[in-house]
């Protein structure tokens, strides 16, 4: 486990907590809803940051999403 030592918003200089969010991405050919993503949200301003390896875990249902053609994919993480 790697220890942070401030984990400051560098927007507003608010408070990273973490917590959990709903991803959306307009693909184009479809709209795809991940909810339960987890994620660290500014307590001030609101803006959410994405860990590197979930954000792997949306690429690749992004590419999921793409090969099936639905319209609208929902998905819960
Ligand atoms: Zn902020």
């Amino acid at each position: 486990m790697k220890s942070f030592k401030k984990n400051l918003c560098p927007i507003c200089g608010g408070t990273k907590k973490a917590g959990t969010t709903t991803y959306m991405a307009d693909i184009g050919s479809s709209v795809i809803v991940v909810r339960n993503v987890q994620a660290s949200i500014c307590d001030q301003c609101g803006e959410e940051w994405i860990p590197a390896n979930t954000a792997r875990q949306l690429e690749g249902i992004i590419n999921d999403a793409r090969k099936n053609k639905r319209q609208v994919e929902i998905i819960a993480l």
